[in-house]
């Protein structure tokens, strides 16, 4: 049985990124590029003033002294003719620089008297302009292979007119549910069913990190219903089934995907909730099979199969950062597995602090609900004080936000 880590090594090293396509700038926010992109041309294109103001001859200038103003160059404006020695050209924040110019002084510097302007300070060469080239060169790569695009390498993409982007595939994720006690959603409960809630929560958390989700539906417990709906599962570029793969005697899944072809790297981890989770590929396709409490699906996609399904989309950056966080009540636990601590999560002054979200039964859902993190207790220890500290992974983005 490996523990958490080593199962989730084995995990990763069973992927990797699928293949590559070309999607519009906006669809590719959150994505990850999948090759260097180069900058067709300088940025700025051309130099540009920074000010509004006159666009001048440094060595024309003196403290107090007055220059001819010539001409004027909006935003958007067309390059004008070298300036006269002597002279000085309005110019517009972004207009660009007329030849022979070297400096802007801004307005707020200046007085206007009819056609002349008075400087007030000194003028130094190069002042208030944007030089051609100064932020970036052509031919410099500008979004390297592997970053996340955000709205600033969004802006530098558009920047350059780069309306298509090749960014990794989404990954396909199959959804498949099974058990003979399982209805679907609108279907009315009665004793001994339940509602196919797995289905949702994990095509949610699958969507949530960008992939895409495919339900199956379910499969009842006999090998025809497991073989059929597996075998469409393994269309997708991965399969993450929940329930029936505990020791119970109408737990099919295992065997039944062996007998497609998918060979078993591990099954049960040292870990607490989820320890029944297998993992197993065919053909390079990764196939997870998750515990059926709804807590435990929930809990062993997180640890387990968002990291993977990461990478299959390229992200390099896989597993989430530990967060040291403070205890505020004991916590005991046995020794022997990793335990996932369902943690309530605050920030008091730049630190973070933990409490129990709750009863860690994993057959209470409330607890999740009020869960924003995961503090990952050590296997071999047994006991946690108040106040000491624990290595939580954080849920949600808005750990922390400030509500006003
Ligand atoms: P199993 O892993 O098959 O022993 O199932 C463990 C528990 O999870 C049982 O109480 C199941 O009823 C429940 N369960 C299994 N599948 C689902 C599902 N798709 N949605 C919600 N609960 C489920
Ligand atoms: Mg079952």
């Amino acid at each position: 049985m490996p523990t958490f880590e080593v199962a989730r090594s084995m995990i990763l090293a069973s992927v990797s990124p699928l293949g590559v396509e070309r999607v519009d700038l906006l669809s590719a926010l959150g994505r990850v590029v999948a090759e260097d992109v180069a900058a067709p041309w300088d940025m700025p294109y051309y130099d540009n003033s920074a000010m509004d103001g006159f666009a001048v001859r440094a060595e024309d200038c003196r403290a107090g002294g007055s220059l001819r103003v010539t001409g004027y160059i909006p935003a958007g404006g067309a390059v004008t003719p070298a300036i006269e020695p002597g002279c000085a050209v309005r110019i517009m924040t972004g207009a660009p620089i007329p030849p022979g110019c070297d400096a802007v002084v801004p307005v707020e510097e200046t007085e206007q008297r009819g056609d002349a302007v008075q400087l007030g300070e000194k003028v130094s060469p190069r002042q208030h302009i944007r030089f051609r080239g100064e932020d970036v060169r052509s031919g410099d790569t500008v979004v390297s292979a592997g970053t996340i695009l955000h709205p600033p390498e969004i802006s530098m993409l558009a920047s350059f007119g780069k309306a298509m982007v090749p960014v990794y595939r989404k990954a396909r994720v199959a959804v498949l549910s099974t058990g003979d006690e399982l209805i679907e959603l609108g279907e009315q409960p009665v004793s001994g069913k339940i509602v196919n809630s797995n289905a949702l929560s994990l095509a949610a958390a699958i969507r949530e990190i960008g992939a895409e989700p495919a339900i199956l539906g379910i499969a009842r417990d006999t090998e025809e219903s497991h073989r059929e709906k597996m075998a469409e599962g393994l269309q997708a570029d991965a399969l993450v089934t929940s329930a029936g793969v505990s020791a119970g005697d109408r737990d099919l899944v295992r065997d039944c995907l062996a007998e497609l072809g998918v060979r078993q790297l591990f099954w049960k981890v040292e870990i607490k909730p989820g320890g029944p989770f297998a993992f197993g590929v065919k053909e390079g396709k990764p196939v997870f099979s998750l515990p059926g409490n709804p807590v435990s699906t929930m809990v062993t996609f997180e640890e387990l199969v968002r990291p993977a399904l990461l990478r299959m989309m390229g992200h390099r950056r896989v597993i989430k950062p530990y967060v040291r966080a403070t205890l505020r009540g004991e916590v005991r636990k046995k020794p022997g597995k990793v335990h996932f601590l369902r943690v309530r999560v605050e920030v008091e002054n730049g630190a973070y602090w933990a409490t129990s979200a709750g009863d860690q039964n994993t057959g209470i859902l409330g607890t999740m609900l009020r869960a924003n993190g995961i503090a990952v207790l050590p296997k071999e220890k047994t006991a946690f004080s108040p106040g000491e500290e624990v290595e939580v992974h954080l849920l949600r983005g808005d750990v922390g936000m400030l509500e006003e």
